[in-house]
């Protein structure tokens, strides 16, 4: 039997990717509920992420997955818009006379941010087309320094800065350019008429996790149950212990894969990661009356979040009983932060008086519901030097025979974590497991 650790998309991927070659699986999730990080709550309608959630439209082998289950026809691809808070005024930032007449840029700011988006190193006045192929060129480059070179000094503290400060706070500073150059890569597609097109799944990210779950079988998942040890034998993998409230039980198995956390892989292996995780405070506040005229607003303010995304701007409010569903959401680096300590009713407070703060006509008389979710590792702080702290995925040289790590902490999530390099990297795991055996 070969014991999967994790029952968030990356273990169950990994679980049905084996079963496919044949292996007998057990996955062992610690909490109740399976879906990990892609978790939802349920709505007057179709269940919504409790972490926002959409596919980029460079990610194929989530959609793959989703054709495999017989949900390919319901993956759906729509247009994202975005918009940038500057001075208490909204700028939709997509179309590109949007772009053009953005106030707080001169035609020479627009003119290096678009040639760095279009991957043309203008730098010099000799345009260069391969500078920005290779990413890990760019790994040991910081990157403040980076976007003031490759765009100018206003672009870097109107746009990436605000941006960087949103997603890594206090420590911006440590990020590396090659996740900036990796992130402008990875969002890729635009429609120039109408802009971003970003991937859903109709009904929610849920029912990619159920059809996994129903594939792989109920039976053999085992939730509430934490894998608290791997039991080697002479180098190699012998078994697992699981404790849940009623004790805890050993399991055979010739094989593990760690779809977690690389802290709980540490836990059970001894294995150091030095990759540092930020951590996610998320609210679904939902709205008799939509506040926003975007999906995804980015705000350059002292407001306590970096962002606000009215996922109902992206997916018909129709699908929601009719009711506007807006996540207000702040990474978090330290436990030490005043919204990390502040309990539901303390974050509700904070985030809509900041949103009536930002606009005078929001009514909170409107506000239907506020839900709340906070995991401490929701993402990795992309630093320099980050590709040579990636997990392997076999772990035979460094713990034993028969370990393997699929979680955040994997190649397969870098540039930026998703749905898509979960899936990836169980799929990897599975594909090497399954090669070994057939050896
Ligand atoms: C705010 C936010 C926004 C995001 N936006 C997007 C997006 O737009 N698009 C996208 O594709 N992705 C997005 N993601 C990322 C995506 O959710 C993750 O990449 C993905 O869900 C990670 O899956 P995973 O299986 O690796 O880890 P997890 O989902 O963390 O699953 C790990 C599981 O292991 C369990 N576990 C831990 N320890 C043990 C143990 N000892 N024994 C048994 N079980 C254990 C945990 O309970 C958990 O269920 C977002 C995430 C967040 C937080």
């Amino acid at each position: 039997m070969i014991g999967v650790v994790g029952g968030g998309i990356a273990g169950l991927s990994a679980a049905y990717r084996l079963q496919q070659g044949g292996h007998e699986v057990r996955v062992f999730e610690a909490s109740e509920d399976l879906g990990g990080l892609a978790a939802v709550y349920e709505t007057a309608g179709d269940p919504v992420e409790k972490f926002y959630h959409h596919l980029s439209k460079s990610e194929e082998t989530i959609v793959e997955l989703a054709e495999d289950l017989g949900l390919g026809g319901d993956v759906e691809w729509r247009i994202g818009e975005n918009a940038y808070y500057v001075d208490s005024v909204v700028h939709p930032m997509d179309k590109p006379w949007e772009i053009l007449s953005f106030p707080h840029w001169s035609l020479y700011d627009k003119f290096r941010l678009g040639m760095l988006t279009l991957d043309i190193d203008v730098r010099g006045g000799v345009p260069t087309f391969d500078t920005y192929e290779t990413l890990s060129d760019f790994e040991d480059v910081p990157v403040e320094e980076f976007a003031r070179e490759h765009t100018t000094q206003n672009v870097y503290e109107t746009f990436f800065e605000p941006l960087l400060d949103a997603k890594f706070g206090d420590r911006k500073g440590d990020v590396s350019a090659a996740w900036l150059l990796g992130r402008i890569k990875f969002r890729g597609e635009r429609d120039i008429l109408r802009g971003e097109i970003l991937g859903y799944l109709d009904g929610g990210f849920g029912r990619l996790l159920d059809a996994l779950v129903e594939a792989v079988g109920r039976e053999n998942i085992e939730t509430g149950r934490r894998v608290t040890g791997i039991d080697t034998d002479g180098g190699a993998v012998s078994g697992l212990a699981a404790e849940s409230d009623s004790g805890t039980e050993r399991y055979d198995a010739d094989s593990v894969v760690v779809a977690t956390m690389p802290n709980v892989l540490e836990e059970l292996t001894g294995y150091p990661c030095e990759i540092e995780f930020q951590g996610t405070v998320c609210s679904v506040v939902s709205m008799e009356e939509s506040l926003l005229d975007t999906y995804w607003l980015n705000v350059a303010d002292e407001a306590p979040f970096g962002a606000l995304i009215e996922h109902t701007n992206f997916v018909e409010p129709e699908r929601y009983g009719g009711q506007h569903l807006l996540y207000v959401a702040r990474y978090v680096q330290s436990p030490e932060e005043e919204i990390w300590q502040q309990d539901d009713d303390a974050v509700r407070e904070t985030w809509l008086s900041a949103i009536e703060g930002l606009f005078p006509d929001f009514d909170r008389e409107e506000v239907n519901w506020v839900r709340t979710s906070r995991n401490p590792r929701t993402a990795p702080i992309y630093e320099r030097g980050y590709l040579d702290m990636v997990v392997p995925y076999d772990l035979g040289e460094d713990v034993a025979d028969g370990v393997y790590y699929a979680g955040m902490a994997s190649a397969a999530q870098y540039p930026e974590r998703s749905l898509n390099g979960g899936i990836v990297a169980g799929y990897e795991v599975a594909d090497l497991i399954d090669e070994r055996s057939a050896q």
